[in-house]
């Protein structure tokens, strides 16, 4: 088996984002200044390997935060942004609270907040149940803010003719499909305000097109990230729609599809923003174990985007 030569195409970058690395070191630091336990409202980030590193340290993960025994203990809000009631309930409970979200999140969620105030009904293109939706449209009003999401929502969509509309977006969607649900939206509501800058992060973007770039070359593609990361499924699509119909998405439970890897001469991998570079190493060592390996690594932009933690955890 061993004299099969696979190449792998690294897709670069991949990986970690920056509001990913200081949601991460928010709790860490956390532990360190306060002991603990100390609690984390959802996932902090979606990753089952950071999730249960971070547990293994002293985080304790729970839904709700009625669910968190020792109200005492401070409690960290995940990268992907609460609503409002969220820190409104963690008053109540006296607890102290540590936020999270990404900055590229809340720039959207204040964006949402002043579009409202300035008498715009508000238009989310997102997935539904997704925490970052939950936390978008949770900054506002019941009634002020809809969810789109795919050109079908826009055509059956309506809204008073006398109602100035906006839109926004979740920060992790496929740049193309989103670029598609807009030129809808602009066709039916000519008049719609956009953000005044891009919702969709530098690290999706990144990502997407690193992967673009590569996966008509290649045989398979795989995405190493979970299954519940709105970003890495979102690479597995843009891997098939770039020309790499053979993508899959590695999670903790996948199998590595080692028959199908013996009709492949070139190979891409990547991984989603909140998937940590070790799982691409494993997975490459296991096709190492299997098959000559030669790698290389194809980067289209570098990037040095680093988020700075709450200063009362320095
Ligand atoms: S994917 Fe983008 S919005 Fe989400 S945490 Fe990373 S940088 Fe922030």
């Amino acid at each position: 088996m061993k004299n099969k030569e696979i190449k792998i195409l690294l897709s670069a970058p991949r990986g970690f984002c920056a509001g990913v690395e200081r949601a991460i070191e928010i709790v860490k630091k956390s532990i360190t200044k306060y002991g603990a336990p100390v609690y984390v409202r959802h996932e902090i980030v979606h990753n089952k390997h950071v999730v249960d590193s971070l547990k293994a340290i002293g985080a304790i993960f729970v839904e709700e935060l009625d669910e968190i025994k020792d109200k005492s203990r401070p409690v960290i809000f995940s990268a992907h942004g609460v609503p409002k009631s969220v820190p409104q309930q963690a008053n109540g409970y006296k607890m102290e609270y540590i936020d999270a979200t990404c900055p590229l999140v809340s720039k959207v969620h204040r964006e949402a907040e002043n579009l409202y105030k300035a008498g715009y009904h508000i238009v989310l293109i997102g997935h539904i149940n997704h925490p970052e939706v939950i936390g978008t449209m949770g900054q506002l009003p019941e009634g002020s803010i809809d969810l789109i999401q795919d050109e079908h929502d826009v055509e059956t969509y309506e809204l008073d003719d006398n109602k100035k509309i906006a839109y926004v977006t979740q920060t992790t969607l496929s740049v193309d499909d989103t670029k598609n649900i807009i030129k809808a939206l602009k066709k039916k509501f000519p008049k719609i305000k956009e953000p005044f800058k891009e919702d969709i992060c530098y690290a999706t973007t990144n990502r997407q097109s690193a992967v673009k770039n590569i996966a008509k070359k290649c045989d398979m593609f795989f995405v190493l990230g979970s299954r519940n990361s709105s970003n890495s499924v979102r690479l597995v699509e843009v891997a098939e729609q770039s020309g790499c119909p053979h993508s899959e998405l590695i999670h903790s439970d996948s199998e590595i599809p080692f028959e199908k890897l013996e009709n492949c001469k070139v190979i891409g991998i990547s991984s989603g923003a909140s998937a940590p570079e070790i799982l691409v190493e494993n997975f490459i060592n296991e096709i190492k174990s299997k098959f000559k390996v030669k790698i290389e690594t194809v980067e289209i932009i570098k990037e040095n985007i680093v988020f700075k933690v709450p200063g009362k955890l320095n």
